[in-house]
């Protein structure tokens, strides 16, 4: 790859783009190489959260703290969101503080992508589009999901509903997962978190949208397109390995239980900067402030994995009166994501039932928790109105609207 003293980084994306940003500030010469033609291009305009509530630190902090400029990306603050219980109760979690951040993917000038990849640039970092490079002759590994242990899927939809977030807790349309609505200036996402792996898939999609429809009915949705991707959740013996450094989603480095993952993709890629310039030790770094969160949410997951709608219930109980008891919902939600020892013991004692060896992983140990099998449960028909949300779709689709995760999906005419 030419000059051995050049850094060359394998991936655009959040962690690839702070990495590069760091370096080449500190005078490296960094190139940044994409398969894709453009950062944020894995996402498509899909709007995504951060949330605010699992660690002592504010993220927004720790950017600025770390020389990334704010204003180069939109990010919209809520302090309130609608927490959707299973049996179609909405109460409202709210804090004096911020409780999500939300940004958005993909290629626009106003996308974290684009705001992270200016920043990059401007430091002097070169990054090369449409360009395909061996993990061996890099330094920085941030490429993003290799396997598939999660999907996701949403609609984007014109809106004149003002802005709004409502948080989801429905193991019918989101198995094992959650579902969300978020609205941001008249453009309005629904989505669904499937982790298990279900046949049909798009039912559980027109399944949500018809519920939102029915209990919002004020969003007058006109869809545009549909988006979604894949979460690949890993967990690896090592995060730096024979001189290169794992970040990110390539690391593996994300909440397994409902899929965070921006937050630890910016910090990893600082870490392996930091690392890189001789200030720090990034496998040490990634060990002490990330993985401790990351060990907590295999055993969340674990847990989750092992209730349904009358647990999901329970939590958001729980949840609202310990929010009337201290007037901050995020104290609880904030617990539920932080290390104790009796999580510790459950990832200790769980994980080597849950996660799979990836044998194709370099030697680095890593293990990945499998797509789940879908259960008897994820077997129905879906409504007249989410059929007619299918009809409608297949109309706007024919018509030329766009579908962003065409490889990661079942979504097919036929299957609906
Ligand atoms: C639908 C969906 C919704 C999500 N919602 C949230 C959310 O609300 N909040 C949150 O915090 N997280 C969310 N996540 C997770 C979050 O998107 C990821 O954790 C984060 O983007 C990981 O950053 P990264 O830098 O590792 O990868 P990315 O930002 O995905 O970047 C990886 C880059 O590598 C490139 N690439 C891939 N293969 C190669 C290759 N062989 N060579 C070169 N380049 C390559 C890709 O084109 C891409 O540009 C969501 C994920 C999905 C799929």
């Amino acid at each position: 790859m030419g000059d051995d003293s050049a850094i060359h980084i394998m991936g655009a994306g959040l962690s690839g783009l702070a990495a590069a940003t760091v370096l080449a500030k500190a005078g490296k010469e960094v190139h940044v190489h994409d398969i894709r033609d453009d950062s944020g291009a894995r996402f498509d305009g899909d709007f995504q959260a951060l949330e605010n509530w699992s660690m002592g630190v504010d993220f927004f902090e720790q950017l600025k703290l770390w020389g990334f400029d704010l204003s180069e990306f939109k990010a919209t603050e809520f302090d309130t969101v609608d927490l959707i219980h299973p049996d179609d109760v909405i109460t409202q979690a709210t804090t004096p503080s911020v409780a999500y951040r939300i940004v958005e993917r993909g290629t626009s000038d106003h996308t974290i992508d684009q705001g992270f990849k200016r920043q990059a640039l401007a430091a002097g970092a070169q990054i090369h589009y449409k360009s395909r490079v061996k993990e061996e002759d890099c330094t920085i590994i941030a490429c993003g999901p290799k396997g598939t242990s999660a999907v996701a899927y949403g609609e984007i939809f014109h809106t004149d509903h003002p802005n709004h977030i409502g948080f989801q807790l429905n193991d019918k349309l989101a198995p094992g997962s959650y579902s969300y609505l978020i609205i941001i200036d008249g453009v309005g996402l629904i989505c669904t978190c499937l982790w298990r792996k279900q046949k049909k898939s798009d039912r559980f999609l027109n399944q949500t949208i018809a519920w939102y429809e029915q209990h919002y009915p004020e969003l007058n949705r006109t869809p545009i397109k549909r988006v979604g991707g894949k979460g690949d959740f890993t967990i690896n013996r090592n995060y730096k390995q024979d001189g290169r450094y794992y970040v990110g989603e390539s690391g593996g480095l994300q909440d397994f239980m409902w899929g965070f993952g921006m937050r630890m993709a910016v910090w990893s890629g600082v870490l392996a900067a930091n690392d890189i310039l001789g200030k720090s030790d990034y496998e040490e770094d990634v060990r002490k402030h990330l993985m401790p969160y990351v060990r907590t949410s295999v055993a969340n997951r674990w847990l989750m994995n092992r209730v349904g709608d009358r647990t999901f219930k329970m939590m958001c109980k729980r949840w609202m009166k310990d929010q009337k008891k201290r007037g901050d919902g995020l104290i609880w939600i904030g617990k539920l994501f932080r290390p104790t020892w009796y999580k510790s013991i459950i990832y200790r004692v769980t994980s080597p039932f849950m996660l799979q060896k990836d044998p194709k992983a370099l030697g680095r140990g890593v293990r990945r928790m499998p797509f789940r099998k879908a259960l008897k449960r994820d077997e129905w028909e879906p409504t007249a109105e989410a059929k007619a949300i299918a009809t409608q779709w297949n109309d706007i689709r024919r018509g030329g609207a766009k579908v962003s995760f065409t490889k990661d999906s079942e979504t097919d005419l036929k299957s609906q």
